[in-house]
């Protein structure tokens, strides 16, 4: 077994982490440090802070937008809308991104939520052929068919509070914040044209896409720009996420809203989690398997240092979990590269391209991870959590096929 990458006492990551992890003298990762202080903070007054932030953008005349909601039809949007709407009694503007291979939980999902919490909404679907375009070029690029979706998430709550004039726009979790501890809660980071192109983009945007390429015209690709300082500075814009303000538990609050308001789960190719991207497609399919080619990790590990954290998982326990899920088959493939007009072997040796030599290396013709997950026990034990768990999800039955007797939209495209 190599272990020339140090992985973290206490969860599973290794210090290759894309997003960047540091470690302390215990060799417990910057992630593991700062969740801890969903533990040590006093939430009250936090969420006190939160309900200060919205009063200043409440609307008093009450004919406007309080603030812009992205949403999707999983990950913790239920939650998100009932602080803003039912904690905060704000008047939301609900957005989401098209991303075009979406599932029908995902479907049923963000139809019943927009029907459960009664708001208006606004979606943008970029043209299906500007999309495969896009998907294709950056795969060559940086190894993600998937990058168009982030763009798009990213940046058309941003381009509705600019056009609506709604200066306030509420996201869920930071990542930075929540998986590798780049920022303490207390920092209250807010949402930046700097973190989407570096952490969120992997270092270039739309904008730098169309001096390079002719077959994706600037014309095509404006519903991915960013608003300009100019405009952003002229509505005020700024994106808080509530991460700073509540304790933020995904697995929690997705129970809580199974139970309050029908929110459906699904199982998942490549992790244990149920609830979190279960409206795509591929996330934790294809996309998955490219992500452990690249990084030499998939989601699974995501969600096992995140139980971890909480305790509801023991590292060992987390260990074999997160090895079943690695070596997992995917079933989407063939829909995927019909959907991107490429054939399977020209597709994976464009991934192969963006295998870390950093995390891979090539022994007799095959590539071997250079981190384990394989710790002293003394170290293991040293750092690890009181076990509060068990720790299982939710497998809800369509509920809500029943109750919704029409699908409010389908697919983003028909082929
Ligand atoms: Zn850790």
């Amino acid at each position: 077994m190599n272990n020339s990458i140090e992985t973290c006492s206490r969860c599973l990551y290794p210090e290759s982490h894309p997003l960047g992890l540091v470690f302390d003298e215990d060799g417990v990762c910057s992630g593991c440090r700062v969740h801890e202080e969903k533990d040590h903070l006093d939430w009250v007054p936090r969420f006190e802070r939160l309900t200060t932030i919205a009063n200043q953008y409440r609307s008093r005349s009450g004919t406007r937008f309080d603030c812009v909601v992205p949403v999707s039809g999983a990950r913790d949007s239920y939650f998100i809308v009932d602080v803003v709407k039912n904690r905060l009694g704000l008047n939301p503007l609900l957005v989401s991104y098209n991303r075009h291979y979406n599932t029908a939980v995902g479907h049923r999902n963000l139809a019943h939520l927009r029907t459960v919490f009664d708001c208006d909404y606004l979606q943008f679907t970029l043209s299906p052929a500007t999309v495969v375009a896009l998907a294709r070029y950056t795969l060559q690029r940086a190894g993600s068919f998937h990058w168009h979706a982030i763009a798009g998430q990213t940046v058309w709550p941003v381009q509705v509070a600019v056009r609506y004039r709604i200066p306030l726009i509420v996201w869920g979790a930071h990542q930075g914040v929540d998986q590798v501890g780049m920022f303490s809660h207390l920092d209250e980071v807010e949402m930046s044209r700097w973190y989407r192109k570096n952490h969120d983009l992997m270092g270039f945007e739309p904008e730098d896409i169309v001096s390079e390429k002719d077959d994706l015209p600037e014309r095509e690709l404006t519903g991915l720009f960013y608003p300009s300082d100019m405009e952003l500075s002229q509505v005020g814009v700024r994106g808080i996420y509530l991460n700073n303000f509540i304790r933020w538990d995904t697995k929690a609050q997705h129970e809580e809203m199974i139970r309050e308001f029908g929110y459906e789960t699904a199982p998942q190719q490549r992790t244990f989690d149920r609830y979190n991207d279960i409206d795509c497609a591929h996330y934790s399919g294809a996309h998955d398997k490219i992500k452990y080619i690249k990084h030499g990790f998939g989601k699974a590990r995501d969600h096992a240092c995140r139980e971890i954290r909480f305790g509801r998982l023991s590292r060992t326990e987390a260990a074999a979990t997160v090895a079943r899920f690695e070596e997992a088959p995917t079933t989407d493939d063939d829909n995927l590269l019909n959907w991107l007009g490429l054939d399977s072997g020209t597709f994976w040796s464009l991934i192969e391209r963006h295998r870390s030599k950093k995390v891979w290396r090539t022994e007799g013709g095959r590539p071997v991870r250079l981190f384990s997950d394989e710790k002293p026990d003394e170290a293991v034990r040293k750092n690890a959590l009181k076990q509060t768990g068990p720790c299982e999800f939710q497998e809800t039955k369509e509920r809500g096929t029943d109750q919704v007797p029409y699908r409010l939209f389908a697919r983003g495209f028909v082929s």
